[in-house]
């Protein structure tokens, strides 16, 4: 028996569109085509929403997250309708955190932020990815280093005070000096968080297909030891994989992902998951805007028990922190127990230590995640 009123839940909203797609990714971002048709969109979303109220059973929601694509493409007046009618059909917490994804190149104003801001946003999260202008050019990114900055800057004087960076490293024939450089960039300006992550090419993009020449696994980990003591040096400490954050800044909306929370998810490809009293189920819509605003699509999956452990790991131990076994159970309606040989294995291989109730990745365990995951059962 699950008890879902204990488990905090969140509620994601993907905008679909972005002015160009970038080579190396494999989000549902699909390049617009004229103007968007913001009010048939956030009408769409909030039905979605309707839909899946249900599941709320009176959990206030903790974290708003405005995802994409690029939902800067969204006027402030369009956030505003929407975050309007999303509190119209859920509970949603006075402290909420509501964070926006901002394209360096997609605000035309500095005054957007200021908009922004009045409409309810009170995080950003700016796709900088680097600072080196070659860089961008190669990522197929549609700003140069000084929109970053302009926009950065424009985010503090507009009153924000959570600003985080996504920042990427082993970019195409990068060296250690240029990711470090990228790094000092990134910490000149007034973010509080870093969402510091590496280039991966995935299936189904530009770069798959003709892949760029990538720094080889040394220069990986000495960008990897070296950033980390630029990043610890500035005050940052890393929470998770990717996730660096001033004492306190941590996102929490990712946080609740991480630790295997519940979130709605709504807006063309969005995944959601939902606990109930006997099930957990994960939830999609369909990708093609166009479809989405014929209809969504919602589809619901069940997470079987068999496969509810292995979710759990694979979210909990992305974090510095671990998870506590009790939270385990709670979460999964499992007991602790099934994670008995799991963890003689990865303790024994020094992979991951235990304090008390709490399991802890080890720093061998973070630096060889996947050596850890390839343990479950
Ligand atoms: S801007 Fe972001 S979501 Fe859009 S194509 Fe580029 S990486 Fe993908």
């Amino acid at each position: 028996m699950l008890d879902p009123s204990s488990i905090p839940v969140s509620l994601y909203i993907h905008f679909p569109w972005c002015i160009r797609k970038c080579p190396y990714c494999d989000f549902n971002s699909h390049e617009s085509s004229g103007s968007l048709d913001e009010t048939r969109y956030t009408e769409q979303l909030l039905v979605d929403l309707a839909a899946d109220s249900s599941w709320v059973n009176n959990r206030p929601i903790q974290t708003i997250f405005l995802g994409g694509g690029t939902p800067s493409l969204f006027s402030a007046d369009a956030m505003a309708r929407l975050l309007t009618g999303v509190a119209q059909r859920v509970d949603v917490a006075s402290d909420a955190e509501v964070t926006m994804e901002i394209n360096p190149g997609s605000l035309e104003q500095a005054s957007q932020l200021s908009a922004y801001l009045k409409a309810g946003i009170n995080r950003v999260s700016i796709g900088a990815q680097s600072f080196n202008a070659r860089q961008l050019r190669h990522l197929g990114r549609i700003h140069g280093p000084a929109d970053t900055v302009r926009v950065a800057l424009a985010a503090k004087q507009a009153g924000f005070t959570r600003i985080n960076l996504d920042l990427m490293h082993g970019l195409p024939d990068q060296t250690v000096e240029q990711a470090l450089q990228d790094l000092d960039d990134a910490l000149a300006l007034p973010a509080d968080h870093l969402s510091w992550y590496q280039l991966t090419i995935e299936p189904n993009t530009v770069f798959h297909n003709q892949p760029p020449s990538l720094p080889d696994d040394d220069t990986i980990d000495a960008i990897n030891n070296e950033g980390a003591r630029v990043l610890s040096n500035a005050g940052f400490s890393a929470y998770e994989i990717s996730a660096w954050a001033l004492p306190d800044q941590q996102c929490h909306h990712n946080s609740n992902y991480w630790q295997f929370g519940d979130y709605i998810g709504i807006g063309a490809g969005a995944h959601g998951k939902l606990t109930g009293t006997d099930q957990v189920v994960r939830t999609t819509r369909t990708r093609q805007p166009g479809d989405y605003l014929r209809s969504p699509h919602r589809k619901m999956k069940p997470v079987v028990k068999s496969e509810r452990m292995l979710e759990f790991l694979i979210c909990c131990l992305r974090l510095h922190a671990g998870f506590e076994a009790s939270q385990f159970e709670a979460r999964t309606g499992l007991p602790s127990s099934q994670l008995d040989h799991f963890l003689a294995r990865a303790e024994q291989l020094s992979l991951i230590t235990r304090y008390q109730d709490r399991i802890v990745p080890t720093e061998q365990g973070m630096r060889f995640h996947n050596n850890l995951l390839a343990l479950i059962d």
